[in-house]
């Protein structure tokens, strides 16, 4: 069975200071549970004070927001997975439609991120996800398919099985309208039947497909009520240390 997934995604918010006080208001309110993974991944310039407030081998994991392929060089502005995991980041966001849509970011880059990560021990979320006009005009599986081949291609289904995937419709991110369970739940089982078509069956039934969009402390029980959805990608409701506890309890709560 795999272990839900909670991550939340503060994108450019939150000092590190900031980071430290949530992180000490959110232990308060939640505890370890064997039934849930959480992550919180906050902007680079928070991760090494949220890391020392989290303290090792905390129950709560790190990821970050994006990382550059290369390990070293002349990029400026970018961060690197090496850097990455001498933060004691675990997780790190590929693809997320924020970098797609405002910062260019295509396929090509994505899978070279996506195969970075996994080079230097990351684990790549790699976000998924329609527009409206996409859904409206039914393209969403062939888009959906497109970015999973971009991003997935000519990885080895032990690399795979460590990859996770964020559905998460453009029209649903930010906008308070979340997808239903069952439009979710639909592109969640074209997702892993991708997965079982072009690797096999053992590598689809343990790679996680989380849910990410307009995520609430209300909406997150019948999402994750569907064997379908192992989680979820969290934006603003993770930023108040009461939300994203309420999420993350329920979470733990559900597949007991
Ligand atoms: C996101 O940006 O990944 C996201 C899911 O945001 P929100 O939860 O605010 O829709």
């Amino acid at each position: 069975m795999r272990r839900p997934l909670i991550v939340g995604n503060w994108k450019m918010n939150k000092t590190a200071s900031e980071a430290v006080a949530f992180i000490r208001d959110f232990r308060e309110r939640v505890a370890a549970s064997p039934h849930a993974e959480v992550v919180l991944a906050p902007a680079f310039t928070a991760l090494e004070s949220a890391r020392n407030a989290l303290g090792p081998s905390s129950w709560i994991g790190l990821g970050a927001q994006n990382v550059h392929w290369e390990t070293h060089g002349s990029f400026t502005g970018e961060v690197s997975a090496p850097m990455l995991r001498e933060l004691d980041c675990r997780y790190v966001i590929v693809g997320h439609s924020d970098r797609r849509t405002l910062f260019g970011e295509r396929d090509e880059t994505i899978q070279k991120k996506v195969q970075a990560a996994l080079r230097h021990g990351l684990s790549p979320i790699l976000c998924v996800g329609e527009s409206l006009a996409e859904r409206e005009t039914g393209l969403t599986e062939s888009v959906v398919t497109a970015q999973l081949n971009g991003g997935l291609a000519g990885l080895s289904p032990q690399d795979l099985a460590t990859v996770t995937i964020a559905y998460e419709p453009v029209w649903a991110i930010g906008t308070g309208r979340a997808a239903t369970t069952e439009q979710a739940v639909t592109v969640h089982r074209s997702i892993r039947l991708f997965v079982e078509t072009g690797w096999d069956n053992d590598t689809a039934s343990v790679v996680r497909i989380l849910y990410g969009g307009s995520v609430t402390p209300q909406n997150i029980e019948p999402l994750l009520a569907s064997d379908a959805i192992d989680g979820a990608l969290v934006g603003g409701a993770c930023l108040s240390p009461d939300s994203f506890a309420r999420i993350v309890r329920s979470a733990q709560i559900q597949r007991v």
